[in-house]
C-alpha cells in the first residue's frame, strides 16, 4: 500500500525483500545476480564456523544452492570506489577544488548530511556507494556483455546495512523507472533465507566468485572496518602523488580500530596528504562544524562511517556480544588483506580491464554518469535510517 512505498527508512522493505528475492528466483525469466559486502564474511565464517579464508568461496556455493545464477563480489566495487573517488581528490587537489573531501561510501552518513548539515554537501565526494556503483555496473556493463536486457535482471546485494535499503530505493538510482539494485538483504536476512529454504549447509559445494568481477583487491576488502576506505585510498594517492610504486610501506595502521577519530599524515614530496577517520555520526558534528564557521580543521581527506566501527558493526548483523567480538571482525579483514595477492585498488586486473573496456579511465564522461551521483539538501525531513551505537543500541538519522 502507499504507506509501504513512503516509508523513507528502508524498514517495511525489511520484511518484503526476503519475498521479493524468492520471487524472483522462482521466475525463469529472471537473471538472478547476487553481491556479497566485504563486511559480511567475517559473520558468515562465524555463524557457519567456517575459517575465513574460505568463506568467499563458501558463500559463492550457498548463494548458488540458494538458487542466484551469479554470485559476484562487492569487493570488486569497493576497489571501483577507490579509483573514482581517489581520481576525484587528486582532481581537487590540483584544481585546489573545495577541500576537505569527505567519502560518500556510507548512505547513514549522506542521509545525516543532507537532512543535517546540507552546508557541506559540496565537500562530499560525488561518487556512489559502493553499492549503487555496483548496481549500475551490473545493469548496464554486465548486461550488455551478457547480451540481456536489463529488465530481466535481478540485483540483490547482501550487506549488513539497513540504510543500504533506502539509498537502493532512492529513485535517482533508478533511471527510466529500472531500479540498479532491485533488493537489498541484510546479514540477518540471508542467514534466515537459508533456514527458510532448508538449505544443507553442509552440501554446499564452494565455488569462486563469478566473472568479470572476480579479482578483487585487499585494499577493497578492508572497506568492512572504519579506516578501510581511507587506507585504501591512500594506497593509491602516494603512488599516484609520488609517482612511484608503493610497495613496503602499504599499512596504515593509525587509522584502524575503534576509537572515534582517527588521524594520520603521510608526507609525499615535500607536501603531507592529511586524513581523518571518524566513525559514529556524533563524532562527525565537532569537525562540520568547524568547516562551516571556515575554520581550517587539518584535514585533506575525511572518512566517515556512521556505524561505530564501521560496517563490521552495522545494524543488519546479528548485536555483537562484545566490543571483542568486533575487534576479531576487524581482524579477520586485515588477515585477508594481507595474504591478497593484489593489495591495491589499481592493481586488480578485473578493475583495469572494464576501463579498458568499458569506462575508459575514472572519472571519464560515462564514469560521471554512471558512477557519480548528486545529493539533495532535506533539512526538515523526517526520514530515518537506523545506525547502532557502541553499546548496541540503535538510533535514527
Ligand atoms: Fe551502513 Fe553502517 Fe556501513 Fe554506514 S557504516 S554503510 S550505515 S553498515
Amino acid at each position: 500500500g502507499q504507506c509501504v512505498t513512503a516509508c523513507p527508512c528502508g524498514a517495511l522493505d525489511y520484511r518484503r525483500d526476503k519475498g521479493k528475492v524468492l520471487r524472483a528466483i522462482h521466475d525463469n525469466k529472471k537473471t538472478v545476480i547476487g553481491f556479497v559486502a566485504p563486511a559480511v564474511r567475517s559473520l558468515i565464517s562465524k555463524t557457519y564456523n567456517i575459517p575465513f579464508e574460505k568463506t568467499s568461496a563458501f558463500m559463492a556455493g550457498l548463494l548458488k544452492k540458494l538458487g542466484f545464477d551469479k554470485v559476484f563480489d562487492f569487493t570488486f566495487a569497493a576497489d571501483l570506489t577507490i579509483m573514482e573517488e581517489t581520481t576525484e581528490f587528486l582532481t581537487r587537489i590540483s584544481n585546489k577544488g573545495v577541500m576537505p573531501q569527505f567519502t560518500s561510501c556510507c548512505p547513514g552518513w549522506i542521509n545525516f548530511v543532507e537532512r543535517r548539515y546540507p552546508e557541506i554537501i559540496p565537500h562530499l565526494s560525488t561518487c556512489k556507494s559502493p553499492q549503487m556503483m555496483m548496481g549500475a555496473t551490473v545493469k548496464n556493463h554486465y548486461a550488455k556483455l551478457a547480451g540481456l536486457n536489463k529488465e530481466d535482471l535481478f540485483v540483490v546485494s547482501i550487506v549488513p546495512c539497513i540504510a543500504k535499503k533506502y539509498e537502493a530505493a532512492r529513485p535517482e538510482f533508478a533511471p527510466d523507472g529500472i531500479r540498479d539494485v532491485d533488493a537489498v538483504l541484510t546479514t540477518t536476512e540471508m542467514i534466515e533465507m537459508v533456514r527458510l529454504e532448508n538449505i544443507d549447509v553442509s552440501q554446499v559445494e564452494p565455488q569462486e566468485f563469478d566473472e568479470p568481477y572476480r579479482q578483487v583487491s585487499g585494499a577493497g576488502i578492508l572497506f568492512g572496518a572504519s579506516g578501510g576506505v581511507a587506507e585504501a585510498a591512500l594506497r593509491m594517492a602516494v603512488e599516484k602523488l609520488t609517482g612511484k610504486a608503493l610497495t613496503d610501506q602499504l599499512d596504515f595502521e593509525e587509522i584502524r580500530g575503534f576509537e572515534g577519530v582517527k588521524e594520520a599524515t603521510v608526507d609525499v614530496n615535500n607536501a603531507k596528504v592529511r586524513v581523518a577517520v571518524v566513525s559514529g555520526l556524533q563524532n562527525a558534528e565537532p569537525i562540520i562544524e568547524k568547516i562551516i564557521q571556515g575554520v581550517d580543521v587539518g584535514y585533506d581527506l575525511i572518512e566517515v562511517m556512521a556505524c561505530p566501527g564501521g560496517c563490521i558493526c552495522g545494524a543488519g548483523h546479528p548485536v555483537p556480544e562484545k566490543i571483542d567480538d568486533m575487534e576479531k571482525r576487524q581482524q579477520i579483514l586485515v588477515n585477508i588483506d594481507k595474504i591478497s595477492k593484489y593489495r591495491k585498488s589499481q592493481e586488480n586486473p578485473d578493475i583495469l580491464r572494464l576501463y579498458e573496456d568499458f569506462y575508459g579511465e575514472p572519472n571519464s564522461h560515462l564514469a560521471h554518469e554512471l558512477l557519480h551521483t548528486h545529493y539533495t539538501p532535506m533539512k526538515g525531513d523526517s526520514a530515518c535510517n537506523t545506525v547502532r551505537k557502541k553499546d548496541n543500541s540503535t538510533f535514527t538519522v
